[in-house]
């Protein structure tokens, strides 16, 4: 890839990667299950515990892309969209640096996935 933005993409995705870790790292006492006080008190827990598997579960997603947004570096075909092979924008690239997918596939994706979502919710 010889976009001149390379180096910027890898401190964004370091500073990411940074950023995800310690979210992890944060949310993780709160998945620790506990039982007392009175019915709210326990329905609040189950929120806030939910809430937190939420969370923690995203961060893992973003490490994950991260993860592989370097070994993409690694092996050269970082920006490509892993999809279509098309060249994903600086634009999209600088808001998520770890993307794997152009904007086009990403939007399909969206798409497929609220399909999904409707016909579970159905
Ligand atoms: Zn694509």
């Amino acid at each position: 890839m010889k976009d001149t933005k390379f180096l910027e993409y890898r401190r964004l995705l370091v500073g990411a990667e940074k950023e995800a870790r310690e979210r992890l790292a944060h949310e993780r006492p709160g998945i620790n299950i506990q039982t007392h006080g009175d019915a709210i008190d326990n329905l609040i827990e189950a929120l806030d515990r939910e809430q937190s598997i939420t969370t923690s579960m995203r961060a893992s997603e973003v490490l994950r892309d991260i993860r592989a947004a370097f070994a993409r570096m690694e092996d050269g075909t970082f920006g490509e969209c892993v999809r279509c092979g098309e060249a994903i924008s600086q634009k999209r690239l600088l808001a998520l640096p770890w993307t794997p997918n152009c904007i086009r596939c990403q939007e399909r994706i969206d798409e497929q996935r609220q399909d999904n979502d409707s016909l579970e919710a159905a």
